[in-house]
């Protein structure tokens, strides 16, 4: 069994309590690693390290740092097929999609900061004949990046690369649930040429290391994706700081399909949106909302090709969807069903647990469900659920399925599928929302502005939004 160990200073080390966490195979259910449980000896142990290691590292220059992420990078490619295993046995999802989107993503992540930081640049405002300001961009200094579960080393580096890159130095902790990719990653950052201290990775428990990252004076500023609750609970902690607050929070993000959408790409597309990584990202669709001419047709569809999902081992490349990433989130996604149930809705496939044979037994499988006959305002419409569910529901108007779309408190993404393509600029510029995708989703483009409105978050991250965020602006003002 894998010890999981925290990166301070540069060294791997246990945390200080010498006290361990399990971690759990979500396709089996069962202990294969066990990991550092630390607290804030271990956090300030970390602070201190990259306080020391700060000066040198902004010394080093853009292209000093640049070069470090590009070989981090590197050699976080050349293991791909490692990382991915890692992966998917850590979290539950299929190899196939780690090897496809989670890995690669990491590594774009790395070569994308180590590239932009090259290129940043900031603003001049001149005043004829009187004066000329120039806004100056530092590195803000020790940074805290909090991360979850869904996508583990993905969402890990989409913080920690630009942080790194705008010469930051960071104190991170990836979710206790799936901490596995993050510490095969620390034990590159040596060979990467990383000095000592610039990242440090220390593993735990989010109210345990968590808040003590977040509450920790010398933290100038805390980049955070998880739920709404935690980072409401971060924004408590960090505000009376004055702390600088990036939150990427949850989702219950509406489908909007018209009946002049191309029905074949719009079914295709949704199977994905709903049911990817077993319904765990925040980027997915949870609500189709579908225009009533077109309904019956796309709803019997859309049924049949998800009975046709395979749910199975995440090794398998025929699988569809793994296991979801824990015993105690397959059952609140299972309580949600039960509850949709209550509210009157109409379970149309799935609604159960799925008991695979042999070794995998034990793990935590759930049928992609699709649920029919419930009212925007039903709890289950409202509160994300994060798994292999959806609703379906008709709609008459372009301002009923706007109405709909927009009422929750939620506004991350939007998918709209409409080939008129007014109607599409009309709808995108009135969604609630801080991504609005037409005819396609999941298309990402790393220099665009990426966050969500209202309970979603505070903050966009992606491209200049990033750098500007992990620096502190100045504008220095020259009479002429
Ligand atoms: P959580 O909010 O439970 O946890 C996220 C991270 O915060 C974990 O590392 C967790 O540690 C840590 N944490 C928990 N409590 C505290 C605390 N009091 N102070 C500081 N840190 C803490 O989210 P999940 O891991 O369950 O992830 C799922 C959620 O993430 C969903 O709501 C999803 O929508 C959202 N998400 C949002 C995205 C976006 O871009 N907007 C993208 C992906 C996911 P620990 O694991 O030990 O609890």
């Amino acid at each position: 069994m894998e010890d999981i160990l925290n990166l301070v200073g540069g060294d791997l080390v246990p945390a200080t309590g010498n006290t361990w966490i399990d971690v759990h195979e979500p396709s089996t259910g069962k202990v294969y690693a066990r990991l550092a449980d630390s607290d804030a000896r271990d956090v300030e142990a970390a602070v201190q390290a990259a306080e020391a290691a700060f000066p040198a590292w902004v010394a080093m220059g853009r292209e000093g740092r640049s070069n470090v992420l590009l070989r981090l990078a590197a050699l976080i490619e050349k293991d791909l097929e490692g990382f991915a295993e890692a992966e998917s046995r850590d979290n539950g999802k299929p190899v196939h999609l780690a090897r496809k989107v989670d890995i690669p993503r990491a590594v774009a992540n790395f070569r994308f900061f180590a590239t932009a930081i090259l290129h940043f640049s900031t603003e001049a405002h001149v005043m004829d004949d009187v004066a000329v300001n120039y806004t100056d961009r530092s590195p803000i200094g020790v940074v805290g990046c909090i991360s979850p579960w869904n996508l583990p080393l993905y969402l890990f580096t989409w913080k920690i690369a630009p942080a790194l890159a705008a010469g930051n130095c960071v104190v991170a902790k990836p979710s206790e649930v799936t901490p596995m990719t993050a510490y095969r990653m620390a034990r590159l950052c040596a060979e990467a040429g990383m000095p000592p201290g610039v990242l440090n990775i220390v593993h735990g428990l989010g109210p345990k290391v968590g808040t003590a990252i977040t509450e920790h004076p010398a933290v100038k500023a805390i980049s955070f994706t998880g739920g709404t609750r935690t980072g409401q609970e971060i924004a408590r902690v960090a505000a009376p700081l004055f702390k600088k607050m990036s939150l990427e929070l949850g989702g219950k993000n509406p489908v909007v399909i018209f009946a002049d959408c191309d029905l074949e790409q719009a079914l295709r597309t949704t199977v994905l949106s709903s049911f990817r990584n077993q319904g765990q990202i925040c980027l997915c669709g949870s609500r189709i909302l579908v225009e009533r001419p077109l309904y019956e047709r796309f709803r019997d569809a859309f049924v049949q090709r998800v009975k046709a999902l395979r749910v199975g081992d995440p090794r398998d490349a025929a699988s569809d969807l793994g296991a979801v990433v824990s015993e105690g989130h397959m059952e609140k996604v299972l309580s949600y069903i039960d509850l949709a149930r209550e509210e009157g809705g109409r379970v149309l496939c799935g609604g159960k647990r799925v008991q695979l044979d042999g070794e995998l037994q034990g793990g935590w499988y759930i049928a992609p469900t699709v649920i029919e006959g419930l009212g925007p305002a039903c709890r289950t419409n409202q509160e994300e659920i994060f798994g292999p569910v959806v609703t379906i529901a008709p709609f008459d108007t372009e301002q009923d399925a706007l109405s709909a779309a927009n009422g929750t408190p939620y506004g991350l993404a939007a998918v709209l599928w409409t080939s008129d393509v007014k109607r599409a600029h009309r709808m995108a510029h009135q969604l609630e929302s801080g991504i609005v995708w037409v005819n396609c989703w999941m298309i990402r483009d790393l220099r665009t502005p990426f966050g969500g409105m209202k309970q979603s978050g505070v903050g966009r991250e992606g491209g200049v939004e990033a750098l500007r965020f992990f620096t502190e602006a100045k504008n220095v003002c020259i009479k002429l």
